[in-house]
């Protein structure tokens, strides 16, 4: 168990005791937490919407909104945590939507800076869904920055990958901006 050999020799460079009761079972379960939490490495974007394609006629914007994300960043291996916003222009097919949320748990399940996360949700889009457009902005707050007296504990970090009619027509960006902007949740 080479991860849990780890977490201890983590434990006595801390100045903690691996033997004492509260923390005899904690090397187990950090090695299954971040087993967890590093479980994207093994699934397939181009799987997961292949499953879910649909061919339609519909040509106007998709955007689904306010995705959870939690991922950990690679330089602390310490939580950031906010809301993806991912929109794009189908050009004859869609994605089932509920896979829209599961391709962001997907990357953001592996080591991340903000900014690659942001990138390869929009790429795994355009690559498998072939859409006009996508746009994706995440919004985040960062632990490292958070918990170690930078005093910025409230700075949200924002991200954003525009690519195709996204990136080129002005009036799909503002629409897009609009859409996230606007309260719009039901029973809200
Ligand atoms: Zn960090």
């Amino acid at each position: 168990m080479p991860m849990q050999e780890a977490v201890r020799t983590l434990l006595e460079g801390m100045g903690e005791d691996p033997g004492r009761e509260g923390l005899e079972k904690t090397p187990e379960r950090v090695a299954k937490a971040l087993k967890f939490l590093t479980s994207g490495y093994g699934q397939d974007p181009k799987a997961l919407i292949n499953e879910a394609l649909f061919t339609v006629s519909y040509d106007e914007m998709v955007l689904v909104k306010d995705i959870d994300v939690f991922s950990l960043c690679e330089h602390h291996l310490l939580p950031f945590h906010g809301k993806a916003h991912v929109a794009y222009i189908p050009n004859g097919r869609v994605v089932g939507l509920s896979k829209i949320p599961r391709l962001v748990d997907m990357f953001a399940r592996r080591l991340q800076v903000q900014e690659r996360l942001t990138v390869q949700i929009a790429e795994a889009i355009q690559e498998y869904i072939q859409p006009r457009g996508v746009g994706v902005i995440v919004e985040a707050m960062h632990f490292c920055m958070m918990m170690r007296g930078v005093e910025k504990q409230n700075s949200v970090a924002l991200t954003s990958c525009m690519l195709g009619g996204f990136r080129e027509r002005q009036a799909t960006r503002e629409e897009f901006l609009s859409l996230v902007r606007s309260g719009g949740r039901l029973g809200a």
